[in-house]
């Protein structure tokens, strides 16, 4: 399946001003992170911060709906998020965390999950949410982006940043100014070129915004876990949906894109094995 697994697919967001006002898309990711930590399913989480709000991404252990919402919206670069963990489950004592991760952070994740050698850390994960992420960049790329090619003076003119309808956008001065992708193409991390997991296959919940409509969110419930949280969330009112199928462009588009990065990046794999580079294994 070109999803991976999951139980259901729906389109959703916050019922939360609070949050849908500085969220990416929907707001499930930080719906889901307060509604996880008011009611004890974790009690803190990572994520991706801006301290210096200069759009590098921070790892940052997060205990409460304040710091959640100070941390929403997408950073279109690499954080190195798992290396919190340590931190939340030692410095902090947290002993249930949650994790808003990249399909390669959560097979990381997973993997630590699966063997002995990071006890007392990635046990104490209870929940990921999974973020789809067709490729990610280095700050000096996101830097070129908005100087040399969109003439700002600098990338911290830079109110929102986001990817969509072909265009890689940055908001400045309440304007949208787009970057046609072909243009991104070559700046992206090497390492996303060989990448063949879309939509974050395993995560408890994932979620994105294609497929839905702006300002709403693709969702999968994937685990048992991740469907109880997602479900309990909607049922005390802080999260509404539609069916995947009353949406445009729905599922047929974020099937499209999976597969078509997964064909990519398969073949990228296979130019740079003959070439005698080592490619890490797909499990
Ligand atoms: C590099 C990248 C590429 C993406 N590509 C796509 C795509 O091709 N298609 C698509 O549908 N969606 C993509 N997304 C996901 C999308 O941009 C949103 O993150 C997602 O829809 C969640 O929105 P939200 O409103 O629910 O989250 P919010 O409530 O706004 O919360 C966002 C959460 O993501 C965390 N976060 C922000 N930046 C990063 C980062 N760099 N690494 C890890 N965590 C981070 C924040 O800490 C926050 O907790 C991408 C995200 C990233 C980081
Ligand atoms: S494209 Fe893959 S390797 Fe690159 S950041 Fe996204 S999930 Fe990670």
């Amino acid at each position: 399946m070109v999803l991976g697994t999951y139980k259901e697919a729906v389109s959703a967001r916050s019922t939360d001003s609070k949050i849908l006002d500085v969220s990416q898309d929907g707001g499930i990711v930080s719906a889901l992170l307060c509604y996880a930590l008011d009611e004890g399913i974790i009690e803190g989480a990572v994520v991706a911060g801006t301290p210096d709000e200069d759009w590098r991404p921070v790892p940052t252990v997060v205990t409460s709906a304040d710091e959640v919402i100070a941390a929403a919206g997408t950073k279109y670069s690499m954080s190195p998020t798992l290396s919190a963990l340590k931190e939340a489950t030692r410095q902090y004592g947290l002993e249930k965390v949650g994790v808003v991760a990249t399909p390669c952070q959560t097979q990381g994740l997973r993997k630590a999950q699966a063997y002995p050698f990071t006890r007392f850390v990635a046990e104490k994960v209870k929940l990921i949410i999974g973020i789809y992420c067709m490729e990610n960049f280095p700050m000096a790329s996101l830097d070129t982006f908005a100087t040399a090619k969109l003439g700002f003076d600098s990338l911290q003119d830079a109110t929102k940043m986001d990817i969509g309808k072909g265009k890689f956008w940055l908001t400045k001065d309440g304007e949208d100014n787009g970057l046609a992708i072909k243009e991104t193409h070559g700046y992206e991390q090497a390492g996303c070129n060989i990448c063949n997991d879309y939509v974050c296959e395993w995560a408890d919940v994932s979620t994105g915004s294609v497929g839905s409509p702006d300002g709403w969110s693709t969702v999968l419930t994937r685990t048992d876990d991740g469907a109880s949280v997602f479900n309990a969330a909607v049922e005390a009112g802080l999260i509404e949906t539609k069916p995947m199928d009353e949406v445009k462009p729905g599922l047929p588009l974020l099937e499209k894109l999976a597969k078509g990065k997964k064909d990519k990046n398969n073949a990228e794999r296979e130019r740079r094995a003959k070439m005698g580079v080592k490619v890490p294994t797909i499990y």
